[in-house]
């Protein structure tokens, strides 16, 4: 198959549009990371999301709505869900609720819940209003791999395997949606920590916000499946990675990659997430950088980890270190 990216011009955006509403795959840019977006409705469009990812069917898909309107269609809200949409979407925040019965199995793993989110880029927003259907989008990178936050990523894994790809630039945040478990709204869960804090949360809802999936405990709502995006191994480059604290010199054969630009002279094989430190700025590079480091001829790669206590992107960044370093 041959992979097309198209210029998002007014002419495009209607193509693409047309082809989603057919059931055709197409990878969209969204204010975090790419997605590999097909018609949530359509069982095939759906199916054929897994087949080009590799990914398994049991790892379930976070629908996108362009607002509260269309996401009531797909889930049950309820007044906590209400709250955090009003103050958070458009925006990274994934609501997982009870599904109305129209959403295939397909698309949640045959669970009774629905992961769903507004996405804030003004691209998909077009997309998602020119379509005028409601869009199922695992990130649009081979299953396991560094996400993808530009269009050359997304071609880099998934070329000659889908057939569109919309251009929209890097992505601004640069790390997946948090994803917040609303089934029970006396209880709500984080299940992957993302730009969205449990401190904004619960200040927005005056409650404790629990934090780490249960996604291993069987629970009869989830019936023992688990989701593989919530595995310990994933987001993972080629190379074994692993967290260290720091360090002055580098073996040969080995890249490193620091949190800020280290001072003085670089060495060959030294990355960095930012210039400064500024944790939004981490956050955006993290993935175009452990790209970058895994081309890099390297046997092995090193990377720093943000002190527990740093705040803000932290959870986030530190998740995906985590997880990106696991062992297979
Ligand atoms: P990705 O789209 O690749 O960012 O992964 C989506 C992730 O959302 C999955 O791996 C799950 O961890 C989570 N997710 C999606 N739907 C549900 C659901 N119904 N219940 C719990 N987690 C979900
Ligand atoms: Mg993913």
């Amino acid at each position: 198959m041959k992979t097309k990216t198209y210029a998002p011009t007014p002419t495009n955006l209607r193509r693409l549009a047309a082809a989603l509403q057919r059931g055709a795959l197409v990878a969209i840019p969204t204010e975090t990371v790419y997605g590999l977006a097909a018609h949530a409705l359509d069982v095939r469009a759906c199916e054929s999301i897994f087949k080009a990812k590799g990914r398994p069917t049991q790892d379930p898909l976070i629908v996108h709505v362009l607002d509260l309107a269309h996401a009531e269609l797909l889930a049950e809200f309820n007044d906590t869900a209400r709250k955090l949409v009003r103050q958070f979407w458009p925006g990274p925040l994934t609501l997982v609720l009870p599904k109305q019965p129209c959403v295939p199995g397909i698309v949640t793993a045959n669970r009774h819940t629905v992961a769903i989110r507004s996405p804030a880029h003004p691209l998909t927003r077009r997309l998602l209003r020119l379509a005028g259907v409601p869009l199922a989008a695992p990130s649009a990178n081979l299953f396991g791999y560094i996400s993808p936050t530009s269009a050359a990523h997304v071609l880099d894994g998934l070329g000659g395997k889908i057939p569109h790809i919309l251009d929209g630039g890097s992505c601004r945040v640069g790390v997946e949606s948090t994803i917040l478990d609303l089934t029970n709204p006396a209880q709500p869960r984080i299940l992957r920590p993302g730009s969205i804090t449990a401190t904004q949360l619960e200040k927005s809802l005056g409650l404790k916000i629990h934090e780490g999936a249960r996604s291993r405990r069987k629970t009869t709502a989830n019936k023992g499946l688990i989701a593989p995006g919530l595995l310990a191994q994933h987001y993972s480059p080629r190379t074994p990675l692993e967290i260290k604290p720091n360090w002055s010199t580098l073996p040969p054969n080995v890249g490193g990659i620091f949190l800020r630009k280290p001072p003085g002279r670089i060495t060959p094989g030294t990355y960095w997430l930012s210039q400064r430190g500024a944790l939004t700025e981490m956050a955006r590079q993290l993935y175009e950088v452990l790209r970058a480091a895994d081309h890099g001829n390297h046997n092995h790669l090193w990377i720093q980890a943000l002190p527990a206590d740093s705040g803000g992107l932290t959870a986030a960044i530190n998740d995906r270190l985590r997880r990106a370093a696991a062992k297979r």
